[in-house]
């Protein structure tokens, strides 16, 4: 067992000042893996000011001196890929393709953060007035705080920190306490990267170190992923106190079959997205909308489907689907699926209290089909989070539209379909920030904003890419005048 996990705060592990540590799990073993603080307070106090200390220096080094550290974090996580593939899946229960995926998807985004020296140029204008200049330019803001959930434990803070110490910032990561142990490994690597003390901290723990993050007067922005009902919160609390920012929460993702799709193609990447990293992705298709004439080949593919994905401890070769997070996980998807049943939905395929050899004690549920969900049962307007797909048939692509665009959520929408002009009309009025065509939207490159609308997102301006270093940035700007004579004639 890896011993007690610690806080990385002023360039050097610190225990925590509490006694409160909890246990971190693999959800498929339920070997006890390490303990995690649940941090203090006053833990993040000293992470707070130490990342306001280093910011003085560090927002002066050049933008092309600061990305030298991150080529170097690139390399070490290249060279410990397999390693932290093998963390994320023991602490979160994927399967090792998709943590190193997952993976993949971090050195990307340090990636395009080593464009920072263009990528936060700013503007300017000569002769706004005759001899008078006008420039914008783009400053950090300070110390910042980077709040994760337990779902991808190696990619989401990526689409934060890099973008945010590369421009100029210093920071403050709070993973989820459910999978600490990868940013623990990651810590590791961007010490060694020999970043100047205080401009990547790291402290563990739950609710207290968030609210103490809220509060803090030197954090001056917060980026959060994680659930809806916290992601309200953490944006109204963060903003009376007159901090920048940006929440992604929860989803629920429908995805429109029309007769003209390619069948075999369509249920693949339905099922991939339904039930990749077991449903718990919040880009994950959990509402399957079949229009005309396709629902009953459609439907018989996708029992076929669930009913052959091999589900097991991700670690070992040909498994396709892990375990869920914990027990409590497994419990709340059960009473979602009896739910569906209770509103009048067939169970096509039931994944509840499955058995996997060898692994009899594990968080695990298979793959569940639910046809005929009422659009306004608990199916349908819960995020489930667990590979479970509630099915739904309609008449036309206008009417999945409508029900696509009923949803409280808008994280993500796919069409498949051989009609350009079906999906250009989907593309159009669909009410989501990620769309798919023939696709399942498993997450938007590096260089594209990570879109989400309604009460999937909280705020104006997006992790990754330019949005990341507009987030990250406040502009600045300059009038000047230097020639002696001024409004003269020239
Ligand atoms: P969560 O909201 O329970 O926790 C997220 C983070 O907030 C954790 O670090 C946790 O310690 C902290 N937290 C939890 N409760 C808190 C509270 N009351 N006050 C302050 N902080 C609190 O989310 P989770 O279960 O870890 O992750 C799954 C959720 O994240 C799903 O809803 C999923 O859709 C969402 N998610 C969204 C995106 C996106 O891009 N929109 C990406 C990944 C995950």
């Amino acid at each position: 067992m890896m011993k007690q996990l610690k806080n990385y705060i002023a360039g050097a592990w610190h225990s925590s000042a509490t006694t409160d540590y909890l246990d971190v799990v693999n959800p498929a073993t339920k070997d006890v893996l390490t303990e995690v603080p649940l941090s203090l307070a006053s833990d993040l106090d000293q992470a707070a000011t130490s990342a306001s200390k280093a910011f003085t220096t560090w927002r002066r080094m050049p933008p092309t001196e600061r990305i030298q550290y991150l080529f170097k974090l690139k390399t070490l996580l290249e060279t410990h890929r397999d390693d932290l593939a093998k963390t994320i899946t023991a602490e979160c229960g994927k399967t090792l393709k998709e943590s190193q995926g997952e993976l993949q998807r971090a050195i990307e985004n340090v990636e395009v953060a080593c464009g920072i020296p263009t990528l936060m140029q700013g503007i300017n204008s000569e002769d706004i007035a005759r001899g008078i200049d006008e420039i914008m330019i783009r400053q950090p803001l300070g110390a910042v705080g980077i709040i994760a959930p337990f779902n991808f434990p190696a990619m989401i803070p990526f689409w934060f920190f890099p973008y945010a110490v590369a421009c100029g910032n210093t920071c403050i990561i709070k993973p989820s306490e459910k999978v600490p142990q990868t940013m623990q490994k990651i810590m590791d690597l961007i010490d060694q990267t020999g970043l100047p003390a205080g401009v990547v901290n790291l402290v563990n723990g739950s609710k207290t170190v968030v609210d103490a993050m809220l509060d803090h007067p030197t954090v001056k922005a917060i980026s959060f992923v994680g659930s809806s009902p916290v992601a309200q919160y953490i944006y109204r609390r963060a903003a009376e106190t007159g901090k920048r920012v940006q929440c992604q929460g929860g989803a629920k993702n429908p995805v429109v079959i029309l007769p003209d799709a390619d069948l075999e193609m369509t249920t693949r990447i339905v099922a991939d997205s339904a039930f990749g990293c077991a449903g718990q992705r919040c880009l994950a298709a959990s509402l399957a909308i079949t229009v005309g004439s396709v629902q009953t080949d459609f439907t018989a593919a996708m029992v076929e489907t669930a009913q052959n994905r091999v589900v097991g401890n991700g670690l070992e070769d040909g498994v396709q689907m892990g375990a869920v997070i914990n027990q409590g996980s497994c419990d709340r998807i059960a009473s979602l699926i009896q739910a569906g049943i209770d509103e009048g939905g067939k169970l096509l395929v039931d994944g509840r209290n499955p058995q996997i050899p060898g692994y009899e004690q594990g968080s695990f549920v298979r793959p569940t089909l639910l046809q005929d969900v009422p659009p306004q049962g608990q199916v349908v307007t819960t995020e489930i989070f667990g590979p479970v797909l509630g099915m739904i048939h309609v008449d036309t692509l206008d009417d999945a539209i409508t029900l696509v665009n009923q949803s409280r959520w808008g994280n993500m929408a796919c069409l498949f379909t051989n009609s350009g002009a079906a999906a250009r009309k989907f593309r159009y009025e669909a009410e989501a920030g990620n769309i798919g065509i023939n696709i399942g939207v498993a997450a938007p490159m590096a260089f594209f904003p990570f879109s989400g609308w309604k009460e999937s997102f909280y705020g104006d301006l997006h992790g990754q890419s330019q949005h990341a270093v507009e987030f990250f940035t406040q502009t600045k700007v300059v009038v000047e005048r230097w020639p002696k004579e001024w409004s003269r004639q020239f």
